[in-house]
C-alpha cells in the first residue's frame, strides 16, 4: 500500500473514532456527572470524560478534585519557609535552591503576558521562570511552594496522590507569584483633564504549561525532605 493510501486510511479511521464512538463510554466517568463524553458528542477524542470535566482537569490537574485555595496553603507555606530558612545550609536545601536558580538562568528574557498566547507550553513555562528571576523571587520561596503542597496533601483526608495533581497545584502558585503584565497610560484631553487607561494581563493558569512548570520544580525538589508533619 502506498503512503498516501495509508494516510487516507488513518484519516478515515480517525474521523470514525471522532464521529462514531461505538466503543467509547457514553457517559462521563467523573462521578456523579451524567454528561456525555466528548467522544460521544463527536467533539473530540476524550472517550472517558465530558467537556466540562476535561476543562476542569486542565485547570486543576484532576478530574474531580478542585485546587487548594491560596488561603488553605498559606499556613503550610509559612511553615515550609521557616523550615527552609533554618536549614538553608543543609546540602539538600542548597542543591534544590541551585536547581531553581538553574531554571531562572535557563529561562531567557522575560516575555510580556500580552505576547504569550500562541507560544508553546515550554516557552510559556520559561517566561514564568524569567519573570520570577526579574522580580528577584527568593528560590527558597519557590521551594516553600513545593513543600507546602506536599504538607497539605499529607493533611488532606481525601487527597489526590497522583504526581500530576501535586505538580499542577505547585505550578499554580508559582504561576501566581510571577504576576502579570501591567500597563498604564495617561492622555491629556482637550479640556485639560487627564484620562488614565490601565491594562492588566495575567497568563492563563491551565493546561500543559502547568505540567511543564510542575515537573521542572519536582525535579529540582527531588531530594528535598521538608519538615516532618
Ligand atoms: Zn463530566
Amino acid at each position: 500500500m502506498t503512503g498516501a493510501n495509508q494516510r487516507q486510511r488513518r484519516l478515515a479511521d480517525l474521523r470514525k473514532r471522532i464521529t462514531g464512538p461505538q466503543d467509547a463510554y457514553e457517559r462521563c466517568r467523573a462521578y456523579p456527572c451524567g454528561n456525555n463524553t466528548t467522544a460521544d458528542r463527536g467533539e473530540g477524542l476524550n472517550r472517558l470524560y465530558c467537556r466540562k470535566h476535561v476543562e476542569f482537569y486542565r485547570r486543576h490537574g484532576s478530574y474531580v478534585k478542585r485546587s487548594y485555595g491560596a488561603g488553605e496553603l498559606k499556613p503550610y507555606r509559612e511553615r515550609a519557609m521557616a523550615w527552609l530558612q533554618s536549614h538553608r545550609d543543609d546540602a539538600e536545601v542548597q542543591s534544590a535552591a541551585e536547581g531553581v536558580r538553574r531554571l531562572y538562568r535557563a529561562a531567557g528574557a522575560p516575555v510580556e503576558a500580552f505576547r504569550l498566547p500562541g507560544k508553546s507550553p515550554a516557552e510559556r513555562a520559561k517566561a514564568i521562570w524569567a519573570q520570577l528571576r526579574k522580580r528577584e523571587v527568593d528560590p527558597l520561596e519557590v521551594l516553600a511552594v513545593w513543600l507546602a503542597v506536599d504538607m497539605c496533601l499529607r493533611d488532606d483526608i481525601q487527597p489526590d496522590r497522583h504526581d500530576e495533581y501535586r505538580q499542577v497545584q505547585a505550578a499554580k502558585l508559582i504561576h501566581r507569584m510571577a504576576g502579570g503584565t501591567h500597563k498604564r497610560w495617561e492622555h491629556q484631553r482637550a479640556n485639560g483633564h487627564v484620562e488614565v487607561t490601565e491594562l492588566h494581563k495575567y497568563p492563563v493558569s491551565r493546561g500543559q504549561v502547568l505540567r511543564v512548570l510542575g515537573s521542572s520544580l519536582a525535579a529540582a525538589c527531588r531530594d528535598l525532605s521538608g519538615p516532618d508533619c
